[in-house]
């Protein structure tokens, strides 16, 4: 067996194998793993950054809260790092890799259990292993009519973990803190707390009330490294009866303002209601094509020839797929409403298109991503604007100009919000090619410092990049995070660097 590597800053090797003997007897011997071959999943990351940054020194997998708080205990005593992942599909942001070289992995998988679906209030309860799709198949069992709102990944991934990213899905449901009810939190120092109104005895509302009294602390545990979540409560969408899927396509490039701005006032009074997706040509063309066969010229896809490449297969350079929910007779209405509003700002719309993400069955669909150029390096550039067509315009041609001077190809898939938009541009690259990763991340950190420059801030970012990302969103609330980051976790055990935040 090989000796585990590297080792947790500041910790000598005859220590770390006394952290390792305290994790055993806390959780078992067989719930620690510290072979290289074992930790090589966990360190197995998509980003245009050194595998040697990111590597862990061991695994732990505690299966409950008390197995929690006696790993806490060992890792205060030996000052060893948790970085706690719920299941670790982190793609594109880190996967299941630490910040930092040597932190130990607190991998929460066992702790699988669904607590409680109440069907009438259309709530669960769930710990972190829980994935979504044993979610689904736990309300299939038994009937019970409440859909789930997935993100892409979906079948792989945790509700609990996608939600403390502040991910997202498609459906109304689709912002997922915004239908979290309720977390219960371990904190470094092994106490536990029941956040909104999980702190009163035999709570009878704790995942039916989000708030509670007094300061709503959820959102601190969001993004961040103040404690280890064990359960939170999720809002389930009552399945409607019946829905109807739209793709609005816009047929000129220079069409992306004005389809924005014709969106925006749909998405505020609420008529269309899901969290659809405006994508370019570009990441279309990853479900229907690999790279080659669009473009086997130099440096990034010209605009001009993705375009034509789709438009030859009957797609448009921008596509807004989104779905209408309620009854047959609203739907009718709200179609009615939705053709008023987009066709007069040259939309063609597509009626009844099948997408199985907005109609709570799950898919892997979106991973044909990764077959682009098969070269296995995905990093997502997540900025965020105001919901106007001329900050869309702005971006995308800023996007577009840097990415281009790297040899990138320019993607995005525009989540719509009412007021803003999270404007997703995956990056994809052939991580096996030294110069194209270097050039991956330049161009990474390029448009970091200028859509920054451009007032932009960002909606979630990568390990390797948070401490720049932090430093860009300003001091005041840097410093606001590191002083509560001293009051909770003194000796700094828990994920340093997460969201740049360290002692
Ligand atoms: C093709 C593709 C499409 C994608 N589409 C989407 C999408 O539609 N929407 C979306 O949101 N994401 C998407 N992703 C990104 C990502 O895969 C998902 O967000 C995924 O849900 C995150 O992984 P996870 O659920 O396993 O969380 P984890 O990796 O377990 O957790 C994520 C992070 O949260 C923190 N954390 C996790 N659990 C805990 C805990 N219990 N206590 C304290 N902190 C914790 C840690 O910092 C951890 O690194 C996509 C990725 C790919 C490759």
């Amino acid at each position: 067996m090989s000796a585990p590597r590297p080792l947790p800053a500041g910790v000598g090797d005859a220590d770390f194998g006394r952290a390792l003997a305290g994790f055993g007897d806390a959780v078992g011997a067989g719930h620690v793993l510290w072979d290289i071959a074992q930790l090589l999943p966990y360190g197995r990351i998509m980003l245009p950054l050194p595998d040697e940054d990111h590597q862990p020194s061991a695994v732990v997998m505690p299966a409950s809260v008390e197995e929690i708080q006696k790993v806490l205990a060992v890792a205060r005593r030996w000052h060893v790092p948790l970085w706690t992942v719920s299941t670790g599909r982190n793609f594109g942001y880190g996967s299941a890799a630490p910040a930092t070289a040597g932190q130990v992995v607190l991998d929460l998988r066992r702790m699988n259990r669904i607590l409680d679906v109440d069907a009438e209030l259309g709530t669960a309860l769930i710990e972190p292993g829980v994935t979504y799709q044993q979610l689904q198949a736990h309300l299939r069992e038994r009937n019970i009519p409440l859909w789930l709102d997935f993100p892409a990944p979906g079948p792989l991934v945790s509700p609990l973990g996608n939600t403390l990213e502040r991910g997202g899905g498609l459906t109304p449901y689709g912002d997922h803190f915004q239908h979290a009810c309720g977390m219960e939190v371990v904190l470094a120092d092994g106490s536990v707390l029941r956040t909104g109104l999980g702190g009163i005895a035999d709570t009878t509302s704790w995942q039916a009330h989000r708030y509670g009294y007094g300061p709503y602390v959820d959102g601190l545990f969001t993004q961040s490294n103040f404690g280890i979540v064990s359960k939170m409560g999720i809002w389930l969408m009552p399945a409607p009866p019946a829905y109807r899927t739209i793709m609005a396509q816009w047929w000129q490039d220079e069409d992306l303002g004005r389809a924005v701005d014709a969106i925006r006032p749909l998405r505020l009074a609420e008529t269309i209601s899901n969290f659809g997706t405006l994508a370019n040509a570009t990441l279309m063309l990853t479900s229907m094509a690999k790279r080659e066969e669009v473009y086997d010229g130099l440096g990034a896809i010209p605009i001009a020839r993705a375009n034509e490449f789709a438009k030859a297969r009957g797609l448009p350079p921008w596509v807004y797929l989104f779905s209408l929910y309620g009854t047959p007779e609203q739907i009718e209405v709200d179609t009615r409403l939705v053709k008023r509003a987009l066709e007069p700002h040259g939309a063609t719309l597509v009626l009844d298109v099948d997408d199985p993400l907005q109609r709570n069955e799950l898919s892997l669909q979106a991973f044909t991503l990764l077959n682009w150029n098969g070269g296995g390096g995905l990093c997502w550039f997540s900025p965020v604007a105001p919901n106007r067509g001329t900050d869309v315009v702005r971006q995308t041609e800023l996007a577009r100009r840097i990415m281009d001077a790297h040899g990138v190809d320019f993607m995005t898939g525009m989540t719509i919000n009412g007021r803003d938009i999270l404007n997703v541009m995956p990056l994809v690259f052939n991580r096996s090619d030294a110069v194209e990763t270097a050039l991956v991340r330049a161009c990474f950190e390029e448009l970091l410092t200028e859509f920054a420059a451009h007032g932009y801030g960002f909606y979630r970012t990568g390990i390797g990049f948070m401490d720049r990302v932090a430093e860009l969103h300003g001091r005041a609330g840097h410093e606001f995070a590191l002083r509560l980051k001293r009051a909770l976790d003194p000796l700094g055990i828990l994920a340093p660097g997460k969201s740049g935040i360290r002692i």
